[in-house]
């Protein structure tokens, strides 16, 4: 199994993406973090993992296409897109996944990962679209557009809300949220072997 974990944002000066006003936490840099630890949980279990950003800023990666092009060209079996969700509503709240639009492989990853955020983080907000029978959203985003693995993007709590930016700042709570995501992968993973 190739996994491919997409850091969100080429980072810092060249796109720092969402960042929490007060503190000047930057999404990028949490997505980075976040990813280093999934990566370090799956190379554990014995799967290979790669990183398409590994640099808190890293500028071929302000282009797309570099994310996808490394993972089809690995051969990735899987591809997940790390986020912070952000909103002119500061009191938006929650966790999202999102997929390509129709039904493919990537709605079954989706729904094992959403499945272990909301078991790890029950007072936590998951915002789903249930009209297609599974908790996902869909949307023609780049980067699960253009991976031939089945793809998912994670927005894992709102950076422009003070709580979560609070808690996406908690080294602990991070860790918490890796874990999560990397148990979704080894469950999806586990539906393939049959
Ligand atoms: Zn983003």
């Amino acid at each position: 199994m190739r996994i491919v974990i997409d850091p969100g944002h080429a980072g810092r000066n060249i796109d720092p993406g969402a960042v929490h006003a007060a503190t000047g936490l930057q999404e990028a840099d949490v997505a980075l973090i976040i990813s280093r630890q999934v990566a370090r949980y799956l190379l554990n279990v014995g799967y290979a993992v790669k990183l398409t950003r590994t640099e808190w800023e890293q500028e071929e990666t302000d282009d797309l296409s570099y994310r996808t092009v490394l993972a089809n060209d690995w051969g990735a079996d899987i591809f997940i897109s790390l986020h912070c969700n952000s909103a002119a509503n500061q009191s938006a709240e929650g966790y999202e996944v999102w997929t390509s639009p129709g039904n493919t492989l990537g709605d079954k990853l989706a729904t094992c990962i959403y499945g272990q955020i909301a078991a790890e983080f029950p007072n936590r907000a998951g915002r789903t679209d249930y009209s297609d029978g599974d908790p996902d959203k869909e949307s023609r985003f780049y980067v699960l557009v253009y991976t031939d693995a089945p793809a998912c993007l994670v927005e894992m709590a709102f950076i422009s809300n003070d709580e979560e930016a609070a808690l996406l700042a908690n080294a602990a709570w991070r860790d918490q949220y890796a874990r999560a995501i990397a148990r979704g992968v080894t469950d999806y993973t586990a539906t393939l072997g049959g």
